[in-house]
């Protein structure tokens, strides 16, 4: 996610009128997205940390009240969400009233024939950015299909434009999960490509095969829609546990990578035992 804040960052920078769209459709995906990933991993690390993630000084609680309101101010996520849908829905209207190929917002995958996934996957495939990118694509490609097709079915019931995407949320979240996601995923790909071989690299394939599978994990339209077969969806989570041993010894780097200073970590973040002591004079 900070690389895709970062990827943004950089096209807002260097803005053209004609980036606008996509400053738009991603900022309203990213926000939303980032703000959600923002609350669940404060209750995560809350609970990671049992009692001593309620105690004052561990600011675990300030945050939290901090930022739960950032899913609502600045646009309500998940109108947000819809806004990014209906974003995407209008470039797939267009292209084919136009008959032209997909041009913009991570789309162009849709000009080629639809990803065909291998039945049975192994951990190499599992953990390939080909493989990764191939159901991030298959499922945004398969859910825009679905809800164009539902929002004209309640349009040629004389449903109003506006009416029929409201009668469609539930694919129109879906549709917008998707769009997000992969929008990540190729932002990792891309930092990835620019490293040589090596530590880092590697660290950060793992950190990206995490990312991918725990959303395949836990995103249902993967089963509902049958992106993944029963058997597949079990392969995802037995990998995501053997992801977890192995980004283990790896775990205080990364998060000494975000250079958060010292001074906003608490007691927690150093020695907790000392932190919770009290010399017996104290007593
Ligand atoms: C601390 C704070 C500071 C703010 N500062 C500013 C400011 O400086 N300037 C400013 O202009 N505004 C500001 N706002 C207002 C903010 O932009 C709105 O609160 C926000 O856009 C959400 O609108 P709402 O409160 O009307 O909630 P609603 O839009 O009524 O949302 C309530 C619930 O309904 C759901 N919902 C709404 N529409 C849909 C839909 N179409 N489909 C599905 N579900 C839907 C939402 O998901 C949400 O769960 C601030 C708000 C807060 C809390």
């Amino acid at each position: 996610m900070s690389f895709a804040a970062n990827y943004l960052k950089r096209i807002y920078v260097k803005r053209t009128p004609e980036a606008n769209k996509t400053i738009h459709v991603l900022s309203s995906a990213f926000k939303a997205e980032f703000s959600w990933h923002n609350m669940r991993t404060l209750q995560e690390c809350r609970e990671a940390c049992g009692g001593q993630g309620l105690k004052t000084e561990n600011r675990v609680g300030h945050l939290k009240s901090e930022h739960d309101v950032q899913s609502t101010f600045e646009g309500d996520n998940n109108v947000l969400m819809q806004q990014v849908s209906k974003a995407i829905i209008a470039e797939y209207v267009a292209a084919q009233r136009r008959k032209k190929p997909f041009k913009g917002l991570g789309l162009e995958h849709m000009n080629d024939p639809s990803p065909v996934i291998p039945p049975h996957l192994t951990s190499t495939i599992l953990r390939s950015n080909q493989f990764q990118t191939a159901i991030f694509c298959l499922r945004e490609r398969d859910l825009l299909i679905r809800f164009a097709a539902e929002v004209s079915q309640h349009q040629t019931r004389g449903e109003s434009k506006e009416y029929a995407f409201i009668l469609s949320y539930q694919l129109a979240e879906d549709l917008a999960r998707a769009f997000t996601e992969k929008a990540i995923l190729q932002t990792v790909i891309e930092t990835e490509m620019t490293l040589s071989d090596g530590p880092l690299k590697n660290v950060l394939g793992l950190l990206r095969s995490m990312y991918a599978l725990v959303s395949m994990e836990e995103d249902s339209s993967f089963l509902r829609y049958g992106f993944l077969s029963t058997e597949n969806a079990a392969d995802v989570r037995k990998e995501v546990t053997k992801l977890c041993s192995e980004l283990r010894p790896h775990a205080l780097s990364v998060v000494s990578s975000f250079g958060i200073p010292d001074a906003f970590l608490s007691p927690i973040a150093f020695d907790w035992i000392a932190a919770n002591s009290w010399s017996p004079s104290q007593q």
